[in-house]
């Protein structure tokens, strides 16, 4: 288990997600719901880019948290460990995604 190269993937994946956080936050933010500015169709194309990109964010935080743990588990030496059952994750599952937590049984 090349721990050292998936320590790396995650890191990048986690810097890259900061950005990205970082950028769409403020892109959130511009979204205001004036009435008295915007007609009532493009008033709800608003609320609905808003819902979007609040779904986005909300993807990206699980997404995070799961990178935290996979490098917490580097650290322990139990990366590679499905959280569920104690197997090992197939190195092929971990390369699709170094941050996934469950072998392909315990997957949902
Ligand atoms: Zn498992």
């Amino acid at each position: 288990m090349d721990s050292e190269y998936f320590k790396s993937v995650l890191m990048e994946r986690r810097q890259a997600i900061e950005l990205i956080r970082k950028t769409g936050d403020e892109a959130a933010g511009v979204v205001e719901l004036d009435q008295t500015r915007v007609g009532r169709l493009s008033r709800m194309d608003a609320m609905q880019s808003q819902a979007m990109s609040r779904e986005a964010q909300r993807r990206r935080e699980l997404e995070l948290a799961r990178i935290d743990q996979a490098l917490q588990k580097i650290e322990r030496g139990e990366f590679g460990i499905c959280v569920s059952c104690d197997e090992e994750i197939s190195i092929e599952r971990l390369k699709l995604d170094p941050s996934n937590p469950f072998c392909i049984h315990c997957a949902k």
